[in-house]
């Protein structure tokens, strides 16, 4: 017993777990929904994080569904660029979820803190990402918020996709408005039929803010975004120099018509990747926090 992990407990459906069976540390961050802490299980001594979502919360802005989706979906998963979720456990007040920890915090900050990301960089997140959703669509789910606060990096600076709230599984096409605006397919906003494809689209969007810093469709509000996403407002400012090959592979992804856009299997197979991308996914420059 003494050396099973939450991991291995968590297989183990008869393994009530509760706030006992924890050491408490450092808060790592709060959310719209609640507060994240690292924490040590006490047994095994493995390391994790703590989601703590207090339930009057989840009543007032009416998640239980989501939540309980997002539950669901994210323990079903196994990838090396998936944030684990090993189980959660309740009580009166709170729900509280068992994360694998990510020591490097969000993608979302080391962009802000670097401005924009070398090549080498961005092509490893976007492959990692590709494989990531690769595995995901293979399991019929549509992850439709990947934005890079959904992001965040371990220990060596693997990307992990954290966060499933929006998800969705399903093998049949969706018609639900969601997500977040920038990184919205034309599909979604012009409300749509949606697949798979809008996953490939945020590729492209993420793709353009990692090398160039901004999303590509930013406008002052709301209304001037989703034209400029709707008409495919694409530019390449002359600063930071990217290469053509990186913009040929965005070109390629920010497709109006979603059957065109390049699949995850030639987006791992495109030279820009091929030369750039890290085969382990790891990238030491995100730990420079
Ligand atoms: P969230 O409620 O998921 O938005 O998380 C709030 C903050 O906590 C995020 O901004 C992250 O920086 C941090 N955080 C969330 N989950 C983890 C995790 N598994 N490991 C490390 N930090 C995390």
């Amino acid at each position: 017993m003494e050396s099973k992990s939450p991991e291995s407990y968590a297989r183990d459906p008869n393994k009530p777990w509760s706030m006992v069976d924890f050491e408490i540390g450092r808060p790592l961050g709060k959310g719209k929904f609640g507060r994240v802490y690292l924490a040590r299980e006490v047994k095994s001594k493995f390391i994790v994080a703590l989601k703590v979502i207090f339930k009057e919360q989840i009543e007032k802005y009416k998640i239980q569904h989501q939540l309980r989706r997002e539950m669901e979906i994210q323990t079903s998963l196994r990838h090396p660029n998936i944030l684990r979720l090993y189980g959660w456990f309740d009580d009166d007040e709170r729900i509280v979820l068992i994360l694998e920890y990510a020591y490097g915090g969000e993608l979302y900050g080391v962009l802000r803190k670097n401005g924009y990301l070398t090549e080498q960089a961005a092509a490893t997140y976007i492959s990692s990402l590709s494989q990531a959703l690769a595995y995901c669509h293979g399991k019929c789910v549509i992850h439709r918020d990947i934005k890079p606060e959904n992001l965040l990096l371990d220990h060596e600076g693997r990307l992990k996709i954290a966060d499933f709230g929006w998800s969705v599984q399903s093998s049949n096409k969706r018609k639900t408005m969601c997500g977040t605006l920038d990184y919205l397919a034309p599909e979604m906003v012009e409300n749509k039929d949606h697949d798979y494809a809008v996953d490939n689209w945020t590729l492209g969007i993420l793709c353009y803010e990692f090398l160039y810093g901004n999303p590509p469709f930013e406008a002052e509000n709301q209304k001037d975004t989703f034209k400029r996403i709707v008409k495919i407002d694409l530019s390449f400012p002359p600063t930071p120099n990217v290469s053509e090959e990186a913009k040929n592979l965005i070109s390629q992804l920010l497709v109006k018509d979603p059957s065109k856009r390049l699949s995850i299997q030639k987006i791992l197979e495109h030279p820009w990747i091929v030369k750039n991308a890290d085969p382990k996914g790891i990238c030491p420059q995100s730990q420079d926090k």
